[in-house]
């Protein structure tokens, strides 16, 4: 790794894709300095821990569980919203947990995922072409030229947003929010009252059972009361990454202080492209997403650029190839990025590839496609002796009508109902949790 970061001058000469125009460079330059100056969000060696056990992931003895909505919003940043994330994630990792039998990595897709790549630069209705909504990081989601304006300022609020998450994730992590016990009794909830809960009565009685026998032995410790959690989000908005990098007085590095784990999407991911540049001098675990094109070749380069020395748990490959091509692509990019002798941690996004528009006008995903996808990942993996050391995906704590099917049988018609997302549609509280118990099936045979 190089450690002498380049200017952000530098980074935008490589022409970086997905930035906003801002109108007002000095304005820019203002907030970029302001920044500069705040506080880290996340601690360096916070960073190594989870980089750490990342590592485990990748050797089959960890499993990463990420997750949150495909775009925050400051208007989310509600204790209500981030309890129902935290309750929804916890609940997944005790699952997930006992089925693996391994520790489940946490990471919120929370406290800093404001900013989103587009597909078009521009957004019609009714005639009126307008600048696309690109998260709340850079412009407002309501449909007036003042609102999709991008604006620098949104910078520090996203900063301000992101540290609020982050401190009530942290008070609840550790503050008993997160009791082993009572995130267990949410899950009997919703084995007790949901359509879907009720296959997985079995595997929630074994969990009560095996709680039942700790607390009899005496162990109700510590680690009952607390969780590691991390936070990540997609390093898209060069300024705001930039400005949080910070030269790590222990070790001298420089880690991006934004987040703890941060991705490079799909669409940013050139090999001699700005993001990957940028990231490649950061020393925080770092994630790629490997769409259905991807070859073999690319994802080599990729993590020989970003983690020339091997690093254990340094290089996360996310792979959203969408279900009906999984088990055609994934096979070749596993075998030959293992044959070259590199341990990387194998996550699955079974979202991102499996999105499409229903016939009454709503972006959607199908839960049938979405399990699908993880159940070709599985079978690849299980095919090659490689371990599948995660999932990543969109959802919430609130019962919205976004994605199709589940337990609760969402038709289209329901999507009208409760479809709340700025962006991509995810998986609610039920969904998100079926989606835990049919993981924990392929972890368990
Ligand atoms: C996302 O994670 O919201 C996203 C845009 O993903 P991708 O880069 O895989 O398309
Ligand atoms: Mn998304």
């Amino acid at each position: 790794m190089s450690v002498t970061l380049p200017s952000l001058d530098s980074l935008h000469a490589l022409k970086p894709l997905q930035q906003p125009s801002y109108p007002d460079a000095e304005q820019v330059a203002e907030v970029v300095a302001r920044l500069r100056a705040l506080p880290p969000l996340v601690f360096a060696g916070e960073c190594d821990d989870l980089r750490a056990k990342l590592a485990s992931a990748a050797a089959g003895e960890a499993f990463l569980l990420q997750g949150g909505d495909c775009a925050e919003t400051f208007a989310g940043v509600t204790a209500a919203n981030i309890q129902g994330k935290l309750r929804t994630l916890l609940s997944m990792a005790v699952v997930l947990t006992y089925a693996a039998q391994v520790p489940i990595v946490k990471v919120g897709r929370m406290a800093g995922q404001y900013t989103k790549p587009r597909s078009s630069d521009t957004e019609t209705r009714d005639g009126v072409t307008l600048p696309a909504y690109r998260g709340d990081s850079v412009n407002g989601f309501a449909f007036t030229p003042e609102s999709r304006m991008h604006d620098p300022r949104r910078l520090l609020d996203t900063y301000n947003a992101s540290a609020a998450t982050l401190n009530l994730t942290r008070a609840f992590v550790t503050g008993g929010f997160a009791h082993l016990r009572s995130v267990h009794s949410w899950n009997a909830n919703f084995v007790k009252t949901s359509a879907a809960g009720v296959r997985y009565q079995n595997l929630a009685d074994e969990i009560d059972r095996a709680l039942a026998f700790m607390v009899a032995c005496g162990i109700d410790d510590e680690e009952f009361r607390t969780v590691d959690f991390y936070s990540s989000h997609e390093a898209l908005s060069l300024e705001y990454e930039h400005a949080l990098t910070r030269i790590d007085s222990r070790t001298q590095l420089p880690y991006d202080v934004s987040g703890h784990f941060l991705w490079i999407g799909e669409r940013t991911r050139q090999l001699d492209g700005a993001h990957v540049e940028l990231l490649r001098h950061v020393r925080n675990p770092l994630g790629v997403k490997l769409g259905p094109t991807t070859t073999a070749d690319t994802a080599l380069q990729l993590a020989d650029r970003l983690d020339p020395e091997q690093e254990p748990g340094r290089i996360t490959f996310i792979t959203r190839m969408g279900a009906g091509k999984i088990r055609d692509v994934l096979p070749d990019v596993v075998e030959k990025v293992t044959a070259s002798g590199r341990l990387v941690t194998w996550v699955c996004d079974p979202m991102h590839g499996n999105t499409f528009e229903s016939a009454n006008g709503y972006k959607t995903r199908a839960f049938a496609d979405v399990i699908d996808e993880l159940n070709g990942f599985f079978d690849v993996h299980e095919e090659l002796g490689t371990w599948p050391g995660g999932v990543h995906v969109e959802l919430t704590g609130d019962d919205v009508t976004e994605c199709l099917g589940g337990g609760d049988d969402l038709v289209e018609a329901d999507l009208a109902n409760r479809y709340e997302t700025l962006c991509d549609p995810r998986l609610n509280r039920n969904q998100s949790l079926e989606l835990a118990f049919l993981v924990a099936e392929r972890l368990t045979t």
